[in-house]
């Protein structure tokens, strides 16, 4: 495998967020069923946008300028996705589809809408770019229908993650959820919850905003709860094996969590008794964080400060979060982070994370 190098820091890092838009719902109509297609030509579906309203498309986070192609949303083009990883030297990537779909009321269709998705990403972009990986996108809106897609998709290795929004119809840790976790972590496959989500419930505790600067801002209390849900009920004694990664969460908010949610645990253990790890134990064990957007200040000593409080080196996975801006030029690397914490920021977190991932990437090297 390559060795990072000063000429590309990144050089052979596997990138565990970018992100592929579907460019329209026309996009996704080879990939129906007769009965669906029908549907969405009766009701005029296939000529709607569907785009997750979270990301506008011409909102500045949502498309750095040099990531935007010259036709369609950004995420659209997957030359300049291959671009990109070979200007950062990308081992691999992880890629993700944000869709309106994830939003819909009717269970029926957003099962429909996820089925293409994810057989068109495979077409479309995991047949095409070979470093390129995939997150299953599944209907939110049943969790029994969410775990069929990921029984059906997980026969292709090329998946490697679940993908699931940070806001849900109810907390993440509920029961209601737990057949998604049961089929995830029997095929090895990491619950990624990104940032965004189905707007049943506003972002913030007090209700809903005006501007996309408090709904982004808005999003770490969100992972905060999402978080406290998935200790709590007990997610992570009934599925030992289950990983959870945080995508697009930062990290300064995790600390305080960590602390502040031990120490009121260890006051009322007795009323979750089936929690018998401490949260920021069960944090470190299982819990990973990606890089991009990077919240903390451009400081050696707070970023390493910040790393030992959540724990230690293992904890972050290398994202650029294409296209999405965060950065410019090639510093995907935030000035701050420790050099000794970088080999397993840049590949061997992902590798133990990802187990799908690295058993792939062994075959193409073997
Ligand atoms: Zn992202």
């Amino acid at each position: 495998m390559p060795q990072p190098t000063a000429k590309i820091p990144t050089l052979g890092a596997i990138d565990c967020d970018v992100h592929v838009s579907v460019p329209s719902v026309g996009a996704l109509m080879p990939y129906l069923d007769d009965y669906w297609a029908d549907q969405f030509r009766m009701r005029g579906i296939d000529r709607l946008d569907f785009s997750l309203t979270a990301y506008p498309p011409n909102a500045p986070l949502s498309g750095r300028p040099d990531w935007r192609p010259k036709q369609g949303a950004p995420g659209t083009d997957r030359e300049m996705l291959s671009q990109h990883l070979d200007r950062f030297g990308l081992r691999a990537a992880i890629a993700q589809c944000l869709h309106g779909s994830m939003a819909l009321h009717t269970e029926d269709m957003a099962a429909a809408f996820c089925r293409a998705i994810n057989d068109w990403m495979r077409a479309e972009w995991l047949d095409k770019e070979p470093r390129l990986f995939g997150a299953i996108t599944v209907p939110m809106q049943s969790p029994e229908l969410a775990a069929e897609e990921i029984e059906r998709c997980a026969a292709d290795k090329r998946f490697v993650q679940v993908l699931l929004p940070a806001t849900t119809d109810m907390p993440l840790g509920r029961r209601w959820y737990w057949p998604i976790y049961k089929a995830a972590e029997r095929h090895g496959l990491p619950i990624g919850i990104h940032a965004g989500g189905l707007f049943r419930h506003a972002p913030t505790a007090t209700g809903w905003p005006s501007f996309i600067i408090e709904d982004y801002a808005a999003q770490s209390q969100l992972f905060d709860s999402q978080l406290l849900s998935l200790i709590t009920e007990g997610v992570f004694t009934k599925f030992p094996d289950l990983k959870v990664v945080l995508l697009e969460s930062g990290i300064t908010w995790l600390p305080p969590f960590m602390w502040r949610t031990n120490k009121i645990w260890r006051g009322l253990r007795p009323d979750v008794p089936w929690v018998t790890q401490a949260p920021p134990d069960i944090v470190r064990d299982r819990v990973r964080l990606t890089l991009q957007p990077f919240d903390a200040p451009e400081d050696l000593v707070k970023v390493r400060a910040t790393l030992d409080h959540i724990g230690g080196d293992g904890m972050l996975l290398f994202s650029t979060d294409f296209p999405h801006w965060h950065f410019d030029g090639d510093d995907a690397l935030p000035f701050g982070l420790p050099p000794e914490i970088l080999p397993g920021l840049l590949s061997g977190n992902a590798l133990a994370t990802y187990p799908r991932l690295a058993a792939a990437l062994q075959e193409t090297v073997a």
